[in-house]
């Protein structure tokens, strides 16, 4: 009897699941070819034709979707056609980092109305988590005055996350070890909530609306004040059962370097940061090198304009950066094999003195068949500090549970 019960459970349990990602493909369909009628959802979902009926419907029942102008068909008769009603869902997108609170407003179509930026460097542990919640609220605030709601929160940090446990495990900054952050805003607002680490949705964000749309195999690596990677395989975000894969920036490159924060010496992370660059120029300028800064305060973005303009010490130090940068990826090359890598962070702007250095070391560090067809290039996203918080709520609704969560008035 038991066993029968739990078959039971289990079969509805599957049937969820496949209703889930049903609903979910029918969408991603109608959001990449809208305006779109049915019979050709049915075509390009190989969904069947009943099938793809019911779950329009109820995506329209909920307000996710809108019938919009007739389209004129081959055979004289219109056929109505679908759109997203992306204009009426409205995301909350915020990023915790190390200097700034970013928080942004979107709608489902990925258009940002709101982008708020708070400096935090004084605020740790609680005084952090008021501020979010107390900017949030207002965003929601703002939503409701209007007659509209806000579907979806998500948030982006540095660190070790376990998005499954909606849980920060580790992160250097802020005092937020073993944190719960989902627990916290959704108790606060009773809005669906998604963490995850930055770079790994940056990861994702690159892949739905940048450089790897067309790659199903593709890795991210983000150079700031730290160095990280996100990778794609087959056009999914990879985790792993620990949540949290691509710590490349604690990849060993120079046995004789300085300690890293994680307690080993001559990280990748200690030999190419901005923050380690800029230190690298301050230590050979005092060293009697000559750079062209004329007594002015350091700053990263002038370091690596000297070295694409061809300044000797700061392309030095750029490439040298760049060759320990190589390395790493000529182990990822082998490993993954990826399509495409792809590289965020200010240090593109050397670019030049970067790819060559890169791709030297990958000619030699990794196998010809898997080098000759890779390519590496800069991000092709705009500067914005939200844009990976908001893929995490784009992954939701294409591989999750969000589209059924999600109910608007119309
Ligand atoms: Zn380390």
């Amino acid at each position: 009897m038991q066993q029968t019960s739990s078959k039971m459970i289990s079969t509805i349990a599957n049937i969820d699941h496949i209703k889930q990602v049903n609903c979910a493909t029918i969408y991603k369909v109608i959001e990449q070819h809208a305006p779109i009628s049915r019979v050709k959802i049915a075509k390009v979902s190989q969904l069947a034709p009943a099938s793809v009926t019911k779950i329009t419907r109820h995506l329209i029942e909920k307000g996710i979707i809108t019938e919009t102008e007739r389209q004129p068909s081959t055979g004289g008769r219109c056929a109505i056609s679908l759109a997203p009603n992306s204009q009426k869902i409205y995301v909350i997108a915020a990023k915790i980092g190390r200097k700034f609170l970013s928080i942004s407003h979107y709608n489902l179509a990925g258009k940002k109305s709101i982008d708020k930026r708070f400096n935090i460097e004084d605020k740790k542990g609680e005084s952090l988590i008021s501020l979010l919640r107390r900017e949030i609220k207002s965003l929601i605030d703002d939503e409701l005055q209007q007659g509209n709601s806000i579907s979806a929160i998500s948030i982006t940090l540095s660190g070790l996350i376990n998005p499954q446990q909606g849980k920060i495990i580790y992160t250097e900054l802020n005092g937020l070890n073993n944190f719960p952050l989902v627990q916290v805003i959704e108790q606060a607002f009773n809005i669906p909530t998604f963490i995850g680490n930055h770079t790994r949705a940056l990861a994702l964000a690159e892949h739905y609306f940048g450089a790897t749309q067309q790659s199903q195999d593709s890795i991210v690596i983000s150079i700031h004040h730290g160095v990280g990677s996100g990778i794609i395989m087959q056009g999914k975000a990879l985790l792993g059962v620990n949540c949290n894969i691509g710590e490349i920036g604690h990849i060993q490159v120079n046995p004789t370097g300085k300690q890293c924060h994680c307690g080993n010496f001559g990280c990748l992370e200690t030999e190419v940061s901005d923050t380690v660059i800029v230190e690298k120029v301050q230590i050979a300028i005092e060293n009697g090198e000559v750079a062209p800064f004329n007594n002015k305060t350091l700053n990263i973005e002038d370091i690596y304009l000297a070295a694409a303009s061809g300044d000797p010490l700061c392309e030095k130090i750029v490439s040298e950066a760049a060759s320990y940068l190589g390395k790493t990826i000529a182990i990822l090359v082998n490993i993954l094999n990826p399509e495409k890598i792809v590289i965020s962070g200010k240090i593109t702007t050397a670019k030049n003195t970067l790819f060559s250095a890169i791709q030297q070391c990958i000619v030699h560090q990794s196998l010809p068949d898997f080098h000759k067809k890779v390519i590496i290039q800069a991000t092709e996203l705009q500067p914005n500090s939200t844009i990976a918080s908001f893929a995490l709520i784009k992954k939701a609704i294409y591989e999750g549970d969000l589209l059924q969560k999600i109910n608007i008035k119309n």
